[in-house]
């Protein structure tokens, strides 16, 4: 398919502003604390300047969407609210490529990734729950299920439209309003949608986006006007999230961090298990949440495996993210590369053996060479916590019950693989491993009818599918 695509994707389909200014009851406005910038990671300029909002932005919002809840959206009927997410999910797909250059431009993935995963699963999702506006009824959750209210939302920076799509489309379904806060790093698709609800002509109030970093996340959090808050980022703020929470009448979801066992057996199809081990840990840089981190291998083709999965990283292109060829794109910031760096340092220091295939990384932006450890042991740092980037560590097993041991060994379970060509084998592994999702013979596989979420330490609440309308009704 990708054959013949030499030229980048060209950023002229971006109508790129020099600044930006925060989406509150329809109307785009100042925020009331200066502005910040928005940098593309493959490049370190600064493209463009964000309005960083306030704890009086976040009253100005809530109030905003409070007086959408109460007058307009909670009144709809629900094919009236079916009609407006319709209207948005053709939106994004008409808008799709000048949304998938500047996601690419502002995160630094890849734009076959950006083209081909986000924004299409982004429209895919309002499609979804626009379907359901009007079936709340039949969502197996009681007679008449009621919205929440105003929705208070906080998003990370590994997928942009997507996670915003995953939190709007069902709270908007549901009758709720929401005010949203992209991440500091990546907040302009969440703008250009901003555009896309004018161009929708979606009532003032409904959707609301304050820009800003971490102390505008809390804020929107701990805005009394909030009846439900839905975060994906980091455990640990995370936590603080709960924390702050507890003892008020919010209703809280929780998508957090993940360090994700990908299994494979001796019986596995080998090509295309060292497929899957690439995606599960090199797409999107793996910057994952469900990233397939762990690789664990049974011992007796442990040697094979490791020597095929090194051949095939030889070919893994990393550079551009505007060149359709590129494989793995920039880091997306200087801080999580520098993370990345202090984690792989800790391996080498710990003892595991550090590998990455001959690779000339571009002299500016911030790139990391895809890199694998082998001779890692359960007590490592890079067994143990979440890298958030391209950097796979590599464990063995003997029987099927030490797997699974090794596999739960963790303090998340958001996610987990298996390889094999046994059906009993996968089903037996799928019941005893503490993970949210277990893909089979695949990885990284998402769709906007399946519930996805954590156990553990990778948070509560489900997002997708039917259970996802659970968090945003009252029975
Ligand atoms: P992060 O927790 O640092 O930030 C996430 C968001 O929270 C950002 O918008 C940030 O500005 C905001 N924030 C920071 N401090 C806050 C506070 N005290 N109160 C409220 N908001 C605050 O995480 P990140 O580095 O942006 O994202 C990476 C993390 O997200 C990884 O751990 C990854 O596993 C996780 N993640 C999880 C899922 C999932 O579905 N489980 C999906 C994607 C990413």
């Amino acid at each position: 398919l990708f054959e013949y695509a030499p030229a980048p994707e060209s950023r002229s389909v971006v109508d790129l502003k020099p600044s930006y200014g925060l989406f509150v009851d329809g109307e785009f406005a100042d925020g009331s604390a200066g502005t910040f910038k928005s940098v593309n990671p493959a490049t370190e300029e600064v493209l463009a300047e964000v309005a960083l909002a306030d704890a009086a932005d976040v009253d100005r919002a809530v109030a905003a969407a409070r007086r959408a809840y109460d007058e307009v959206w909670s009144r709809l009927p629900g094919r009236e609210r079916a009609k407006y997410l319709f209207r948005i999910a053709r939106i994004i797909q008409e808008r799709a490529r000048e949304l998938a250059v500047l996601e690419s431009l502002d995160n630094g993935k890849p734009i076959r990734e950006s083209r081909d995963v986000d924004i299409p699963l982004a429209a895919a999702h309002f499609f979804y729950y626009a379907g359901w506006a009007d079936k709340l009824p039949h969502a197996n959750l009681g007679p008449d299920p009621k919205p929440l209210g105003v929705a208070g939302q906080v998003i990370p920076w590994n997928f942009p439209l997507l996670m915003l799509a995953w939190k709007v489309a069902p709270a908007l379904a549901c009758g709720n309003t929401v005010v949203l806060k992209p991440a500091e790093t990546t907040p302009l698709t969440a703008l250009l949608f901003a555009e896309i609800c004018q161009q929708a002509d979606l009532p003032p109030g409904v959707v609301n986006i304050l820009t800003g970093a971490g102390a505008t996340g809390a804020a929107l959090v701990a805005h009394p006007g909030v009846d439900k808050v839905a975060f994906t980022g980091s455990t640990e703020v995370g936590r603080q999230i709960a924390k702050q929470v507890a003892g008020t009448s919010k209703k809280v979801t929780l998508e957090l961090g993940g360090k994700a066992a990908n299994l494979v057996f001796d019986d596995a199809p080998l090509e295309q298990a060292i497929e899957g081990i690439v995606d599960g840990i090199f797409f999107n840089q793996g910057h994952v949440c469900c990233a397939g981190s762990r690789l664990l291998v049974q011992e007796s083709v442990a040697e094979e495996v490791v020597d095929r999965l090194r051949e095939r990283m030889r070919t893994l292109r990393v550079g551009d993210p505007l060149d359709k060829n590129t494989d793995i794109g920039a880091i997306n910031s200087a801080e999580q590369l520098a993370r990345i760096r202090t984690l792989t340092e800790a391996g080498e220091a710990e003892g595991a053996t550090r590998w990455s295939p001959p690779c000339e990384l571009p002299e500016r932006g911030f790139f990391f060479a895809p890199t694998v450890f082998t001779g890692v042991s359960q007590a490592h740092r890079i067994a143990r916590e979440e890298i958030f980037g391209p950097v796979l560590s590599v464990l063995t097993f003997r029987t099927p019950a030490e797997a699974v041991e090794k596999a739960n060994n963790t303090a998340y379970g958001l996610s987990a693989g298996v390889w094999t060509d046994k059906g009993s084998r996968i089903l037996w592994l799928a019941q005893r491993m503490r993970a949210g999702v277990v893909w089979a013979n695949t990885f990284n596989r998402f769709d906007p009818t399946s519930p996805f979420g954590g156990y553990k330490e990778s948070g509560y609440g489900r997002e997708g599918g039917r259970h996802g309308l659970e968090a945003y009704l009252d029975v």
